[in-house]
């Protein structure tokens, strides 16, 4: 009886281990699927910044169709202090991708070069004067923006993760002055150009902030609340059509 009693024991332990581990398989099977090479591929995105940008190409035309509205006070110098910024935010990827090699600095360099050339686009159409037409990296009309680029290429300069917290503080701020600007813009054309450079920087923030985890680091917002900034870096990267979405 007692043997027979672990039997039935030892023959009930073999199948529950073995469902178990066909259960195990099963479970393993389903979860390396294709949603986990798609998170893997998304995570090589994120960390190199490789997704291709390319949204803010047909803010260009968006611009040039876009109703000629004239400006308020504050569109102006929104304007004035966006062309500067999105500069701030290249010359400062572009010195520290001379620096360390991870791609995501240069990829970077190349969307705000994007960034600043839409503004550029706005500046024209009103016959604005241009604070950076005879651009030099590192150099800025804007004494506020000057501060700022010295501090952060400081900063940037000391370490990979340094330069990585450097980047998500000018996406944080970038995204908190755009958000500030769009309360007192009412022309279609620049609300446009400035939610698409937002949308821009929620995937920079992204990547930066991916990065910084990555590389053992933490990063606190110092513009944004705690709760958009939450929002921000807990969702997926937004992509474009390769057209401005000008609503
Ligand atoms: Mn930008
Ligand atoms: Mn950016």
């Amino acid at each position: 009886m007692k043997t027979r009693q672990n039997l039935a024991i030892g023959m009930f332990l073999v199948m529950g281990v073995s469902f178990m581990v066909l259960s195990l398989n099963g479970c393993t099977k389903e979860t390396t699927a294709v949603p986990a090479s798609a998170d893997s591929q998304y995570k090589e995105d994120i960390l190199n910044y490789t997704i291709a940008d390319t949204s803010l190409t047909g803010c260009l035309s968006c611009v040039d169709s876009l109703p000629f509205e004239s400006l308020n006070a504050s569109e102006s110098e929104a304007l004035i202090v966006m062309r500067e910024e999105e500069f701030l935010a290249h010359d400062v990827y572009l010195t520290l991708s001379q620096l360390y090699t991870k791609p995501i600095f240069r990829n970077i360099t190349l969307s705000e070069q994007r960034h600043t050339d839409a503004v550029k686009a706005l500046i024209n159409k009103y016959s604005l004067v241009d604070p950076a037409a005879n651009h030099v990296t590192g150099v800025f009309t804007n004494q506020d923006l000057q501060t700022l680029f010295n501090s952060l290429v400081t900063l940037g300069s000391g370490s990979l993760l340094n330069g990585l917290v450097a980047g998500a503080t000018i996406e944080d701020l970038d995204i908190k002055d755009l958000k500030d600007h769009l309360l007192t813009i009412d022309n279609q054309d620049i609300t446009c150009v400035f939610n698409n450079l937002m949308r821009g920087s929620r995937n920079h923030l992204r990547s930066f902030y991916a990065n910084i985890k990555f590389t053992g680091g933490t990063y606190t917002p110092q513009y944004l609340t705690q709760e958009d900034f939450d929002a921000i870096v807990n969702s997926k990267h937004e992509t474009g059509t390769g057209n401005c979405h000008c609503n």
